[in-house]
């Protein structure tokens, strides 16, 4: 808006110059006084008139006196003749000097075009300018329909990301390979009769590396890449989604072959007919525009689809048939060799110590999405740079991940004494309820400084990367949720508000033992309740497909296992009162324990 008003302005003020400039020279050619040809004679017969200038068909006459006159001579009829039809005196008219200039053709026409020719000039030049900008995209106003696509071309040198920038993944990798070749080798597939896919869908977890793999296939098929995210298709205004789908896929057809990438397909292509309000009916009409762009192409038109989504379960079943997003490509959470692999990709541009170890860091980190990995990567240089060291340390490393798992410490929050017991005496009890049972993971580390959110914390982590989860390990994950809880009753014979957070995951957890994953003895293996999405600002409801009788045993259930695990929790601290008392000390004395040294602990005799 504010270039818009820059150039009215310059364009304003060019033309109060030129409009300036015209005034000032018509003012000096209407400084000498018309007069007509008859009084011309007169003055040449009284011998008045130094000189004539002729130009054309205007005279410029200089007195004696010097005065300037100006008129006209007749038009067709030479000068003479004409003054001769005035009665001239033909001796006088020999002592007035006629001196006949010739007017050049170019002035002449200039003079007289130019007062007609410069608005028309100013106003084209202004629409230019306008243009102009509104292809440049400064022009907002103009261009709402438009889509917001940001194109790379394949000569975008900045933002270049090939495959090798891309860890692991590497069945997506291979699927997306087969695209590239598609794109740059259509006449392969075509020959034989194939079909190129019109749509690939890149499902995965937030920070798996969809879309950088997106990019990745843009730069090796080397073809324009047109990049949009779902959420710029959904304005205040109906109907805008659905104009910028059409300038999409038109922008597209004509870069042909190009590669079009929604990215967060979720956010336009949810399930249609459910859900109430203006977004909602913005969000279906862009997901019909979509639909129906994708069956406009042909399939061997040169445009593949590439959509980026975390959610495939509330897509529309619509986007997902033959011939739409036909190809799925899943993107796991990385491996351990994996992690390894993102670590060093990520520490490519950093120094780093000679004796780094990636292995180690990439063992800790279970669970870590690409994202997160190279966040960490970040964060230990940021780490070594606070701490003026010249290259990045394995210690700084390490530090990293707790602070990208849990937030930054907060050594600043500053518990009193008695809080200071209570917390040690919480964490000691979520600790060594987890290191009593037989299906948990190891503690890595138990902290009372404040972390994030969390005023203290047990750190547990897999061993190993695991994909599925027993019914054995979530009762014992249940079991140490209330080790806190139980430490604190037994302990102090009190609760405080420090164990709400344990309380509230050990319920969801529980909720979804019997809802979900069916293993509830006395439910069985049923799941309840359908997730749906309703309202204006697309929550998320739980649809209670059950009975009231249901849903009173449904809560029964969930209170039996928080009970058991209660129990549970309770016993093993009570029995190993000593031990826990041994760890809350420790705790309070050096408000951390990394795992060898609880491991020690544990081991130790309690006197
Ligand atoms: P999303 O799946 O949410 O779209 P992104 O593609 O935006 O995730 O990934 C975020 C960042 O995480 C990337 O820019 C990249 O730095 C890093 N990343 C994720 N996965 C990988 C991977 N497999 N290899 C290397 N870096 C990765
Ligand atoms: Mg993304
Ligand atoms: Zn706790």
């Amino acid at each position: 808006m504010m270039s818009l008003i820059k150039n009215l302005l310059i364009a304003f003020l060019i033309f109060l110059i030129i409009s300036g400039l015209f005034t000032l020279l018509n003012n000096q050619a209407e400084k000498a006084e018309v007069i007509s040809l008859s009084r011309l004679v007169e003055q040449i017969n009284l011998e008045q008139v130094n000189r004539i200038v002729i130009r054309g068909d205007k005279l410029e006459i200089e007195l004696k006196n010097g005065d300037k006159k100006t008129t006209a001579k007749e038009k067709e009829i030479s000068l003479t003749e004409s003054l001769k039809n005035y009665g001239v005196d033909p001796e006088k008219l020999k002592l007035a000097n006629l001196d006949v200039k010739e007017e050049s053709g170019l002035i002449f026409w200039l003079g007289a075009i130019l007062p007609f020719l410069l608005p028309l000039l100013i106003v084209a030049l202004f629409f230019w300018y306008m243009f102009r900008g509104a292809q440049k995209g400064t022009m907002q106003a103009f261009s709402f329909g438009r889509s917001k696509a940001k194109l790379f071309t394949p000569k975008d040198g900045k933002e270049k990301v090939t495959f090798n920038d891309v860890a692991g993944l590497k069945e997506a990798k291979e699927e997306l390979e087969e695209i590239v070749e598609f794109l740059k080798n259509p006449k392969k597939f075509t020959q034989l009769g194939a079909k190129i896919p019109k749509g690939v869908l890149l499902v995965g977890a937030p920070g798996t590396g969809k879309t950088l793999l997106a990019r990745a296939v843009a730069t090796e098929a080397g073809v324009p890449f047109f990049s949009v995210s779902g959420s710029e298709f959904i304005e205040l205004f109906v109907g805008v989604g659905s104009a910028r789908t059409r300038d999409l896929f038109q922008t597209a057809k004509k870069n042909a072959p190009a590669l079009v990438f929604i990215d967060e397909l979720d956010a336009i292509g949810r399930q249609r007919g459910i859900g109430l309000g203006g977004a909602h009916e913005e969000r279906e009409q862009t997901l019909n525009q979509i639909l129906v762009e994708m069956d406009g192409f042909e399939p061997n038109s040169g445009i593949i689809l590439l959509g980026a989504t975390n959610r495939p379960d509330v897509l529309d079943p619509a986007l997902l048939r033959p011939g739409r997003f036909d190809r799925r490509v899943v993107l796991d959470l990385p491996d351990l060799k994996d992690r390894e692999e993102i670590l060093r990709i990520h520490s490519r541009d950093k120094v780093l110590a000679k004796d780094i170890n990636f292995k180690e860091i990439a063992e800790r980190t279970p669970g870590f999405s690409g994202a997160d990995l190279a966040n960490l990567a970040n964060e230990a240089a940021i780490l070594a740079a606070r701490r003026n060291k010249k290259e990045v340390e394995q210690t700084e490393l390490r530090e990293s991940i707790e602070k990208v798992l849990l937030g930054p410490e907060r050594k600043s929050h500053i518990l009193s004494k008695k809080e200071k017991e209570i917390a040690a005496y919480h964490e000691a009890g979520h600790a060594l309820v987890n290191a009593s049972l037989t299906h948990t993971d190891p503690v890595q580390k138990v902290s009372i400084i404040a972390r994030g959110p969390a005023a203290g914390y047990t750190l547990k982590l897999p061993i190993q990367d695991r994909h599925l989860h027993s019914r054995s390990e979530f009762i014992d994950e249940l079991a140490v949720f209330m080790g806190g809880y139980a430490a604190e009753k037994l302990v102090f014979n009190e609760i405080t508000t420090g164990a709400a957070n344990d309380l509230e995951k050990a319920t969801d957890l529980a909720r979804r033992l019997v809802t979900q994953y069916g293993m509830s003895e006395k439910l069985g293996p049923t799941t309840y309740g359908e997730r749906e999405e309703i309202g204006f600002w697309g929550q998320e409801l739980a649809n209670k497909n059950y009975s009231e009788e249901v849903a009173v045993q449904i809560d029964k259930e969930i209170t039996k296992f928080i009970d058991d695990a209660f129990q549970t929790a309770q016993k093993i601290l009570t029995d190993k009162r000593k031990k826990l008392d041994q760890i809350a000390k420790k705790l309070i004395k050096k408000e951390a324990i990394e795992r060898k040294e609880f491991e020690r602990l544990m081991k130790k005799k309690v006197k």
